[in-house]
This record gives structure tokens, C-alpha cells and sequence, in this order.
């Protein structure tokens, strides 16, 4: 049962992340060449979605020889474990909340979901119980949440209590209405978004081809921001990823996305191709 439901849950997460890579993809191409001196300084962020469950390729995504940023989901059986883990290895640590999508049926996203129908109490009461769950944390995403991201009561309650304990948000932009970035500059909040998802097919052509995508997009542009998952890719992601770091380290360094913030070399706010 537990089983289903997480094939249920990754079927409807790649539904509906599918579609918003290529546009964010696509819209690099418009922009201008950089400098070489830029070119050197480029930064690469890779965001492992999905931990907290024991989910399949967690200890070959943990062990991969560059430093990653590790989303965790809250209540999990192996919350603590991983996020733990995570930080002996020098990984930042995020908490991967889960959130309402359009599609599928809220009680496939796991304990502690933040849906649309809840007051405003009980979405700040799960957003600080999720934070609190998951150890190390210094940052958000969110699990799915096509809806819940569109949804500006929601996301002014979930962006003011990141606020208040010091943790960014990463938009993983599974909607194209997302309202995270109209909130984080009421807020006037850090945030972050992705630029390439590399697994919503899991195959190794796939994820070959989105890493030639992550390359084609730094000659444009200064840094980027990968998601991938552990669970039903989490095996082929990790080794493809393993066997790209070398040709990728050529053309930027990678950093966790708490570096990310600290050592911006142009205005991480704005990027977003998104409408409010
Ligand atoms: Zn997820």
C-alpha cells in the first residue's frame, strides 16, 4: 500500500512537473553570450527531491563527490535519518514540503500536506511542525503543489514563517500561476527557483539529455539550478549525474544553494518567466 501510494505520488509529481522545464529551458536561448571571466565563475546547484522515505538511490545520490542541496519530507520514516546523514556529509539541508496539486487526490501526498481547504492557522501550525521535523533545515521546496503555489493565501502564510525562521524557498515550479515570486517580494524575500528538472522520464537517455540541457544553459547564463529525485529514477539519475560532474565541472562549480545566496554574482530574484 505504502508502495502504491509512492508510485502514485511520483506518477503525479512528474505529470505535473512536465512542461515547466522546457519553457524555462527554452527561454535561455534568448539571452546574451557571456564573458569568458563569467564563464569561469558559474555556478551549478543540484537539488535531490524526495528523501525521508527510504527511497531507492539515497546513499549513491548522499555519496556523490560534489556538494548537493537534500530535500527531505516531513513525518517520514526516515526524516531524521537522512537529513542527519545528509549533514555529516556536508549536503544542505531543505525541508520538501509536501503541497496541494491540481491534479490527483490530496491524500497522496503524505502527513502533514499543506492543501487550499485548511485555515490559516493550521497551514502556519504545519508549516513550523514540517520545519521543525526535519533537522539542519535552512530551506524550503515544495513537494508538488501545482495548486497550493497558485494560491496566495496559502503562500503568504508558508513564505512569512520561512521568513520568520530565517529559511529560503526554493519555487520548484510546478505550476506555471505560481505566486511565489509576487510573495517574496511583498515579503521581501531571498528565493530561488529551478531551472531544469532532470528525471520526469526515467531513463538514462533522459537524464543524459537534461544534463546536455543543464550545459547548453550555462553558456547563457551564470548559474543553474537542477532538480532530480531519489525513488523510481533515483538509481539512473544518481549515475548519470555521477558520470557528468567532470565534463559540468568545466564549465562551473557546484555549490549548495545555500552558497548559492551567499556568493551571488548577479540578482537571484527576477529570473522568473512566471506570471504572477
Ligand atoms: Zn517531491
Amino acid at each position: 500500500m505504502v508502495r502504491l501510494c509512492k508510485a502514485y505520488v511520483w506518477l503525479i509529481c512528474s505529470m505535473l512537473i512536465w512542461g515547466v522545464v522546457g519553457s524555462s529551458v527554452a527561454a535561455a536561448s534568448n539571452e546574451p553570450e557571456q564573458s569568458q571571466q563569467d564563464q569561469q565563475a558559474r555556478q551549478i546547484a543540484i537539488v535531490i527531491d524526495d528523501f525521508g522515505n527510504r527511497m531507492k538511490g539515497t546513499e549513491q545520490m548522499l555519496q556523490l563527490p560534489i556538494k548537493i542541496t537534500v530535500a527531505v519530507m516531513p513525518f517520514l520514516s526516515t526524516t531524521k535519518q537522512d537529513a542527519e546523514a545528509a549533514h555529516q556529509f556536508g549536503h544542505d539541508v531543505i525541508v520538501h514540503l509536501p503541497m496541494e496539486p491540481i491534479r490527483g487526490k490530496a491524500s497522496w501526498l503524505g502527513p502533514g500536506a499543506i492543501t487550499t481547504d485548511l485555515s490559516d492557522a493550521e497551514i502556519r501550525n504545519r508549516v513550523e511542525a514540517a520545519i521543525a521535523d526535519v533537522p539542519y533545515a535552512i530551506g524550503m521546496n515544495n513537494h508538488m503543489g501545482s495548486r497550493a503555489t497558485s494560491d496566495l493565501r496559502v503562500m503568504r502564510i508558508v513564505l512569512q514563517v520561512c521568513k520568520e525562521k530565517g529559511l529560503f524557498f526554493l519555487d520548484s515550479r510546478t505550476s506555471y500561476h505560481t505566486v511565489v515570486p509576487k510573495v517574496s517580494r511583498e515579503l521581501g524575500m531571498m528565493t530561488l527557483h529551478n531551472d531544469v528538472f532532470l528525471d520526469d522520464v526515467y531513463t538514462q537517455t533522459h537524464v543524459r539529455k537534461q544534463i546536455s540541457e543543464v550545459s547548453k544553459f550555462l553558456k547563457t547564463h551564470d548559474r543553474c539550478v537542477v532538480i532530480g529525485h531519489v525513488g523510481s529514477p533515483g538509481m539512473v539519475t544518481s549515475a548519470v549525474l555521477k558520470s557528468a560532474i567532470p565534463g559540468l565541472q568545466n564549465q562551473a562549480s557546484f555549490v549548495t544553494l545555500s552558497q548559492l545566496l551567499t556568493a551571488p554574482p548577479t540578482p537571484i530574484m527576477g529570473r522568473s518567466n512566471d506570471k504572477p
